[in-house]
């Protein structure tokens, strides 16, 4: 059978795709080389990914909305979002809902790895393992994360910056007893030198985690360093690490083909969140595919809508990493700033429904003052 879309690799990108084109009534088939793959992730998502996307109630393990920042000094900054909170998801449980939703709208499910794409000039013949009869497919949604092999045998440019991440789950002990209600985010070189070290709380278990530039220093280093600054001595149930691709490729739409998700890099820098871009560009994908399918629209109407709606929050998170990832002198400055009620309330509106909100002049005047003299004093 010829598919109108195959669409590789069945995380949340992919399957969000999938369901998207299954509803539009085109066929559909998602490749997962795993069904019972665990990403490893934190799980954070903002409010508004659960109401976009109606995630069900019990696939949120908790909803936070108590969070604290602490600083390389010890400083520790404590925040409440008020409009809203952060939900807490495990992969295992919210991709296979995903995958589920995808099938009840139409798309086959297969579980095969994609080792080889070849192209003519109508369709994408996809060769999988297992020994499985090829699939072929008039256009193709790369969604198969931070190593795409879509992207590589498309020829899609590079995924250039890359960090490395790695995260330890623990069963609740004492030590982390404080941690069972709050998002912590540490700012603190010896956790990382340019990213920074998460506690984030599941109903039986807490996922801690730490990242840095992939080739620039040792993850496991910071990660056993980071338990025993927060004070665990039990050991963890699970280990898990991967790739974050912090930044968007060149290009990621061709003729007959798009990349969503991680595999188009498209991750956001400072706080490496990609689960809602992963969705978003899913479904702006397979919107575009549609419009391609039935009124012969050009694909790269996807790109340009995403870069359109989502560049400068890339652009205003990729400053700030820029400025205050550098040194604990930096990191410092930024904890402080974070006090300012102002700031919280542009933060917290911004992260739940990824909206940039601009702040009324005298405002945007008063936290510069504020950034100056934290950055001069280095506090
Ligand atoms: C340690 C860590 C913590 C993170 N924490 C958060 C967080 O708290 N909040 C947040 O928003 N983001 C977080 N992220 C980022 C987030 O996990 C990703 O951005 C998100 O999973 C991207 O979704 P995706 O569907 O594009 O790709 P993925 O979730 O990576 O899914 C890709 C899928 O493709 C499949 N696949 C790969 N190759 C093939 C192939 N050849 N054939 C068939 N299938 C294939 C894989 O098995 C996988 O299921 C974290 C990442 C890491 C590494």
């Amino acid at each position: 059978m010829r598919y109108d879309v195959a669409v590789i690799g069945g995380g949340p990108s992919g399957a969000v795709a999938a369901a998207e084109l299954a509803k539009a009534g085109l066929s559909t088939i998602l490749i997962e080389r795993h069904l019972s793959n665990v990403k490893p992730c934190g799980g954070a998502i903002p409010l508004g990914l659960i109401e976009e996307f109606a995630i069900p109630d019990p696939l949120v393990e908790k909803k936070l909305s108590k969070m604290s920042v602490r600083s390389p000094k010890g400083r520790t900054i404590s925040m409440r979002m008020p409009n809203g909170y952060v939900g807490m998801v495990r992969r295992e449980r919210f991709d296979s809902w995903l995958r589920d939703e995808a099938a009840k709208a139409g798309a086959t499910v297969t579980e095969a790895l994609v080792r080889k794409i070849d192209r003519s000039s109508d369709r994408f013949t996809i060769h999988l393992s297992k020994d499985l009869p090829p699939v072929e497919a008039s256009y193709v949604i790369g969604a198969d994360g931070a190593n795409s092999k879509t992207a590589d045998e498309l020829g899609f440019p590079k995924n250039d910056l890359k960090v490395i991440a790695m995260q330890q789950r623990f069963h609740y002990c004492d030590a982390l007893k404080p941690y069972e209600e709050l998002v912590e985010i540490w700012f603190d070189g010896e956790v990382s030198p340019d990213f920074y070290g998460w506690i984030f709380p599941k109903t039986d278990h807490i996922a801690i985690g730490t990242g840095t530039e992939e080739h620039r220093h040792n993850v496991k280093h910071l990660q056993r360093r980071f338990v025993e600054k927060i004070g665990i001595t039990e050991k963890p149930y699970l280990d898990e690490a991967a790739k974050i691709p912090m930044k968007p490729r060149r290009s990621f739409t061709q003729e007959r083909a798009i990349l969503v998700g991680d595999a188009a890099g498209l991750v956001t820098p400072a706080n490496g969140e990609g689960i809602f871009f992963a969705m978003r560009s899913g479904k702006l994908g397979a919107q575009a595919m549609i419009d391609r399918i039935r009124y012969q629209k050009p694909l790269s109407a996807y790109e340009k809508k995403f870069r359109n709606l989502y560049s400068p929050i890339f652009f205003g998170l990729q400053a700030l990493q820029s400025v205050y990832y550098k040194t604990d002198r930096l990191r410092e400055s930024f904890v402080a700033i974070c006090e300012d009620r102002d700031v919280q309330e542009i933060t917290f509106d911004s992260y739940l429904y990824k909206k940039m909100v601009p702040a009324p002049w005298s405002v945007q005047m008063k936290i510069m003052a504020k950034n100056i003299y934290h950055l001069a004093k280095g506090s």
